[in-house]
């Protein structure tokens, strides 16, 4: 046992200070993994196991197939390092955090051209996911007052959006019990288009979830066409049904590079808005933001007031302690790079992401599902039967750390297998040569293997995709 042969051997402890770090015990011998070991070792030493072990992890900085931040100034690091200790919820010890967390609000609800800023209310959560419970939350409670109010039935709520949603409106409908109507893909429609969305709304829908930035492929969703469909079934059928948008990505990525898409609280019908700090926020995970344009569109039973941290605090979150490092990073990038710098990072973004898309469509065996023009997002599938799939380009891409996901889409689109690159801020235009040349080398090695068995047996169009090929390294 490890413990045993230790006190054998660990007499002496400034010797154990004095062995080179990889003679030392415990490194002299295999690390307990799922029991606590008996007795500490030096923090150097731990730190070297801990450490080591995550060298198995993917590369964050080539991980092409996440949303997320990886890269920040390091006065950005600094920052979130001296405020790691600070617990955001403790509102009435960090009151200069809590006016920082109210800052952001008060920013993002200009941004996104609310009325009048002190009619608006808001706050950060862990990510979009959280901010999403809580706005669906709020559209679900506002439903049955309307309900409750016209003597109606309050049993079967529903919520409609396209399929191209992201997970946690599944978990919302899934958690708080409501119906999800979601509206399938067709050839050549890759998300929700107004005339889809009215169809399916009846007096149980809560709300209609628009996207600004699919997950599937990085387009927007044309949320002014949904909000004027929706104007229209309220004076037609008399159903005023809210519209909130997710705009997980495309909150901080329109309003600087698009600012002429009329898809925030200019349309009244937009009643919330989420996005999330750690994706184009450009804040490292996790921190994400909700903004009601009126108080009125967030029912007060929803939120609590606590008095145990000293003073009243209102909160309204599903969970409770959080870092106060993410909100002072949010507001760090928002004081440090403003709007100018905003626009700028967007920008070089999407240049990189439209060169890319570009080079990639040139290629010869690919076609492009989306270009980057609206999210630096985009997807591309095979344009035909090739000796090698999507899920097989995505793994051979790993051998040099590329993170590029493969997977397939939704209903009525289940044989689509497509790729994805997600272009952040710290992919520059020369890493996206270098990811190009080991593309270019792959299809070479696929060329001058023209017998080469691939694992799978679907490219980008066909039938069958086995259930790993479904999905490899997709990533959010
Ligand atoms: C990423 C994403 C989410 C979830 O956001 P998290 O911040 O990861 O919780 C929700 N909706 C959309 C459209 C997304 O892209």
């Amino acid at each position: 046992m490890l413990h045993k042969k230790a006190k054998r051997t660990t007499g002496n402890e400034s010797k154990q200070l004095l062995n080179p770090v990889y003679s030392r015990i415990p490194l002299d011998r295999p690390i307990p993994r799922n029991e606590m070991p008996e007795e500490e070792m030096l923090p150097q030493t731990a730190y070297q196991i801990v450490s080591d072990e995550l060298i198995l992890d993917g590369n964050a900085r080539q991980n092409l197939a996440t949303f997320v931040t990886n890269w920040m100034e390091p006065e950005a690091r600094q920052l979130m390092a001296d405020t790691f200790d600070k617990n955001m919820i403790d509102k009435d010890e960090y009151p200069q955090t809590a006016e920082l967390e109210r800052r952001c609000v008060n920013i993002l609800a200009n941004l996104w051209h609310a009325k009048d800023e002190k009619e608006t209310i808001g706050c950060s959560t862990i990510g979009s996911s959280e901010a999403c419970m809580l706005a669906g939350m709020a559209l679900k409670w506002k439903w049955r007052e309307r309900q409750r109010a016209a003597g109606k039935s309050i049993e079967r709520p529903n919520l409609v959006m396209g399929i191209n949603i992201q997970i946690c409106w599944e978990k919302f409908c899934r958690y708080w019990d409501v119906e999800p109507r979601l509206v399938p893909m067709e050839p050549g429609r890759y998300h929700l288009t107004a005339e889809e969305a009215v169809k399916l709304c009846d007096e149980n829908t809560i709300g209609v979830v628009a996207i600004m930035g699919s997950t599937m492929d990085g387009s927007y969703e044309p949320i002014e066409a949904i909000s004027q469909a929706l104007d229209r079934l309220q004076s037609e059928r008399g159903l005023d049904i809210p519209l909130h948008v997710d705009a997980a990505s495309g909150g901080l990525v329109a309003p600087f590079i698009q600012p002429d898409i009329v898809w925030d609280f200019r349309l009244p019908r937009v009643k919330s808005i989420n996005t999330s700090g750690h994706k184009y926020g450009l804040v490292y995970p996790g921190v994400g933001w909700v903004v009601w344009h009126n108080h009125s569109d967030l029912p007060q039973e929803l939120i609590f007031s606590v008095n145990y941290l000293g003073g009243q605090t209102p909160t309204f979150a599903l969970n409770f302690s959080r870092p106060g490092s993410q909100i002072v990073a949010q507001y760090y990038n928002f004081v440090r790079l403003g709007k100018e710098g905003y626009r700028r990072i967007q920008q070089a973004c999407q240049d990189t992401a439209r060169y890319l898309s570009g080079e990639i469509a040139r290629l010869g065996p690919f076609q492009l599902l989306s270009d980057g023009s609206d999210l630096p997002v985009f997807a591309f599938t095979l344009k035909e039967k090739t000796n090698f799939t999507v899920f097989d380009l995505s793994q051979r891409l790993r051998d040099r750390g590329w993170i590029v996901p493969a997977y397939t889409y939704p209903k009525n689109l289940e044989d689509l297998a497509v790729m994805r690159i997600v272009v952040k801020d710290g992919f520059s235009q020369d890493m996206a040569n270098l990811l190009l040349n080991d593309l270019k080398r792959h299809l070479n090695y696929y060329a001058a293997h023209p017998e080469s068995k691939h694992d799978g047996g679907t490219p980008g169009f066909s039938h069958g995709a086995s259930h790993e090929e479904k999905s490899v390294n997709k990533g959010k």
